[in-house]
């Protein structure tokens, strides 16, 4: 499973955690701009482990957060419906590329 574990953007580097802890709060995915971290659950609320298609998909919403954020765009990031769509297209997009 490709696990990246931070990224840069505008000179900040993002940190990207995979645990178990968010679980607990509902969430599949967290961004926090304050510390710059990316957590991505690695199971659901049922202590069933998360594919790596999941995570993935979760790891590019996070991201789009993320772009949202450094971007200045706040209302666009909390349109989760559209957050949940470019983060789709753009897993598809990276998976797919050759
Ligand atoms: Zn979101």
């Amino acid at each position: 499973m490709y696990t990246p574990e931070s990224f840069e953007i505008f000179g900040q580097t993002i940190t990207v955690k995979y645990s178990n802890c968010i679980r607990k709060l509902g969430a599949v995915g967290l961004y926090e701009h304050d510390s710059k971290v990316i957590t991505v659950a690695t199971h659901d609320i049922d202590d069933k482990p998360h594919d790596e298609d999941f995570m993935s998909a979760t790891l590019y919403h996070e991201i789009i957060h993320v772009l949202l954020s450094y971007t200045g765009q706040y209302e666009l990031n909390m349109n989760e419906q559209m957050v949940e769509l470019m983060g789709q297209c753009l897993y598809q997009v990276l998976k797919t590329m050759k």
